[in-house]
């Protein structure tokens, strides 16, 4: 099948009910044709006062109708946005993209409700390689030598991160540069290009980079 809005909204409502107390705020909610993901719930960060976090906040969910799936499928890949939206909406940190909080939930509702929502969704393999769901990015992370840090996304092929890695300490005086592979989406809010501007981070360990894995630029 390929749900309409309507189809979506009901089944959101449904499970909103069934497995989330009905605590979930409605939200705009989207048919999507693009290659690279199933399901998808997409957010904007605001910082919030001086010494405050961050608040998620002008949330929409897209659930993709380019590839006709069974409805258990899609009905599975709503569950498994519904569960990025109640862990955003309610303002916590997850270990990961689909970390402990993620898992947690999702063995809940896949135990009570009869689901089977996985963190990949249950496609054969040549369905997930086109329909991946979190969009990976390449991420420098600039130690100036001042003592500042500052973050650069660069697009994923080697020529690019290659020339950003040796032209960057030309123009700027940096101690090191450090790259990440990732798909957390806190690094979307950042262009992805090849020009030589370098976001200054205020507190550096709030870098969600724990986990992910780095890059060696051979130079
Ligand atoms: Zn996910």
């Amino acid at each position: 099948m390929r749900p309409t809005i309507s189809y979506i909204q009901s089944r959101f409502d449904e499970y909103n009910y069934r497995f989330f107390g009905g605590s979930l705020p409605a939200l705009p909610i989207k048919l999507s044709h693009a290659k690279g993901f199933l399901g998808k719930v997409t957010f904007t960060r605001r910082k919030q006062g001086l010494f405050g976090g961050y608040r998620n906040e002008n949330f929409v969910m897209r659930i993709n109708v380019r590839i006709d799936l069974p409805e258990e499928v899609v009905d599975d890949t709503i569950l498994h946005e519904m569960i990025h939206y109640y862990i955003a909406v309610n303002q916590w940190k997850d270990s990961s993209t689909h970390g402990v909080l993620f898992r947690r939930e999702m063995q809940r509702i896949n135990e009570t409700g009869g689901r089977h929502i996985t963190i990949s969704h249950r496609l054969d393999e040549s369905q997930q390689a086109q329909a991946h769901i979190h969009k990976k990015r390449v991420i420098a992370v600039v130690r100036f030598a001042d003592g500042q840090t500052g973050i650069k996304v660069v697009p994923k092929q080697m020529r690019h991160i290659r020339y950003w890695d040796q032209t960057a300490p030309r123009r700027f005086a940096i101690s090191q540069i450090e790259w990440y592979y990732t798909d957390n989406e806190y690094f979307a809010k950042y262009p992805s290009s090849i020009a030589m501007k370098i976001f200054l981070i205020k507190d550096p360990s709030e870098l969600p980079l724990a986990n992910a894995p780095r890059l060696n630029i051979s130079r």
